[in-house]
């Protein structure tokens, strides 16, 4: 029997977070699943994107010590929509975000981090949050572990430095995706000289911004 010919459980089309997500929480419950992906490249615009994720009353927040809850962030939505969104989509939306930390934690090797101090675009409004707490981001993912796949996401995988994103701008890599290219995470050490680990040369070196080992130029 051909390939196209087989029978899936769910079949689901592109390769998104969405698709991602769906195939992975249908492929959890048993199912046999496929995905496919019309375009060359797997990940859509979500591989493009900035992956910053919404989440109101999140736990991770929680933890940094912001108050929020699910009901402040229906509030603030609800005030966004001049009365045009269906609530029932808002309430799921907010109540299955912290639902979907729980479940990348338990299915992938996906860590959910803070965007520190990123406000809601709209803190003026109801329910709005001025310092931060609602939007997170994914943990560094080292391509190297993804061997053969590393090749087939889409994205410009070329070195960019951090002070070049319009978002972000804190002195950290920590926001950075580790494409098999880019320098691994830096550090400052207690002269507050940036420091760069080098895997391609025994001793570290460096020190100067942006980091880089010396050796490499
Ligand atoms: C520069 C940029 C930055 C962004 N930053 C953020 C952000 O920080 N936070 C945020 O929330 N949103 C952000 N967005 C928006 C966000 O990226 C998208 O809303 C989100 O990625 C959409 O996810 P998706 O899975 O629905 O679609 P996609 O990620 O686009 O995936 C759809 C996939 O389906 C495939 N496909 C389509 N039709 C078919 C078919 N018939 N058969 C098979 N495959 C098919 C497509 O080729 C594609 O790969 C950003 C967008 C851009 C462009």
């Amino acid at each position: 029997m051909g390939e196209m010919e087989e029978n899936y459980d769910v079949v689901v089309l592109g390769s998104g977070a969405a698709g991602l997500t769906a195939a992975l929480a249908a492929a959890v419950q048993g199912a046999r699943v496929a995905v496919f992906e019309k375009a060359e490249l797997i990940g859509g615009t979500t591989a493009l994107s900035g992956a910053g994720i919404w989440i109101p009353g999140n736990k991770i927040a929680a933890r940094a010590g912001i108050e929020d809850s699910q009901e402040q962030g229906l509030k603030y939505l609800l005030s966004l929509s001049n009365g045009m969104i269906l609530p029932e989509l808002a309430e799921a939306l907010v109540d299955g975000g912290p639902q979907l930390i729980d479940f990348l934690e338990a299915h992938t090797e996906i860590r959910l981090q803070l965007v520190p101090g990123y406000p809601d675009y709209h803190p003026e409004h109801p329910g709005g949050l001025a310092g931060g707490g609602r939007t997170l981001e994914p943990a560094l993912v080292s391509f190297s572990g993804l061997e053969d796949w590393t090749a087939r996401i889409a994205g410009d995988i070329q070195r960019i430095m951090l002070v070049e994103m319009p978002l972000g701008g804190a002195p950290e890599w920590s926001h950075l995706r580790f494409w098999p290219n880019a320098p691994p995470p830096t550090s400052k050490d207690s002269a507050g000289r940036w420091s760069a680990a080098c895997s391609r040369h025994a001793s570290p070196a460096a020190s100067r911004w942006p980091p880089a080992c010396a050796a490499c130029g």
